[in-house]
């Protein structure tokens, strides 16, 4: 049994309408819709989940897609980055890819010695492809627009902002497992084990920026694996032991979870990696039906109603 945390399972943001969502995410930057279900405390919105093809923990971007919702502000007690790792040598495609799909992006300087562009989605969420080595183990979606050589890898590492970071360091270092790998200027980069891509959060300490708001194109929540329904039972025993309000575990029909807020605000999960995406439609499938769970079922069709109509069109001038 492996009880230690073993890197991001997923981030969760918020996005205004889905069909814009899905031609961005999916059409522009190749990720598989690996996932159409809804919201479950909210049925009659989308929940939308993006990964490589099979849909792995620690590829995984997902969306409540709320129509009309205000835009987020991005400050302190927030996720404001979620970067995506891109195989070394990447980043020239990527820049035209960019352009030629009308998407700006600016060119940053190296961080920690990794090359990285910077870009925002359509409802201003901040994105950033890192050119990495280490490989998270993704599996090349065959039919998506990017070429399988220059496609996304799945997450690189999230970046938090923070008022003051040493509480959040505390409970980073102290229970969740990761230590302090690199530190510059203001950035403090915590790592789990060697740190390959998807097992790294990056602490932004900014005490002078106002606080952000959590609204569309603001990350939600960032989730972190855990290897089992028993494992996830130990840690919200120790997060219940450190003086943490945490939630108890909610079945998420495709992993288990748990919530909990660190000090700085960022609302923090821990989820299950089984039984995954595979349960309720076959692998070459995935994201292609709305899937909603059992619960949910006798309302089908009038959640079915509710939902507008989600084509999933490759948008990508290539
Ligand atoms: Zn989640």
């Amino acid at each position: 049994m492996n009880e230690q945390i073993l890197g991001i399972h997923h981030v969760t943001a918020i996005c205004d309408d889905a069909q814009t969502n899905l031609d961005f995410y999916s059409g522009v930057l190749g990720l598989r819709l690996v996932k159409r279900t809804v919201n479950f405390d909210a049925p009659e919105s989308y929940h939308l989940y993006y990964g490589d093809y099979s849909g792995r923990p620690g590829t995984l971007l997902t969306f409540f897609a709320w129509p009309g919702i205000r835009r987020g502000r991005s400050g302190t007690g927030q996720v404001n980055f979620t970067a995506f790792a891109i195989p070394p040598g990447s980043i020239d495609f990527w820049k035209g890819h960019l352009a030629r799909n009308d998407i700006t992006a600016t060119e940053k300087p190296p961080r920690f010695g990794e090359d990285l562009l910077g870009l925002t989605d359509p409802d201003g969420m901040s994105l950033e492809l890192i050119e990495t080595e280490a490989s998270p183990g993704f599996v090349p979606w065959k039919d998506g627009p990017i070429p399988a050589e220059y496609a996304i890898r799945g997450l690189h590492s999230v970046t938090a902002e923070e008022e003051g970071y040493e509480r959040t360091a505390k409970l980073l270092t102290d229970a969740l497992g990761f230590h302090l790998a690199q530190q510059e200027r203001n950035r403090f980069r915590y790592k789990i084990g060697t740190g390959t891509a998807g097992k790294t959060i990056d602490l932004l300490c900014t005490p002078d920026t106002q606080r952000g708001i959590v609204a569309s194109g603001s990350v939600h929540h960032v989730a972190w694996r855990t290897e089992s329904d028993v494992t996830q039972l130990t840690w919200r025993n120790k997060i219940v032991e450190l003086g943490y309000n945490i939630s108890p575990v909610m079945d998420r029909d495709y992993f288990h979870s748990i919530y909990f807020r660190e000090p700085g605000g960022v609302l923090f999960e821990i989820a299950t990696d089984p039984p995954g995406f595979t349960i309720d439609e076959p692998l070459e499938e995935l994201g292609t039906h709305l899937r909603i769970p059992t619960w949910l079922e006798p309302a089908r069709s009038q959640i079915e109603k509710l939902l507008p109509p989600l084509h999933l069109e490759q948008k990508a001038v290539l």
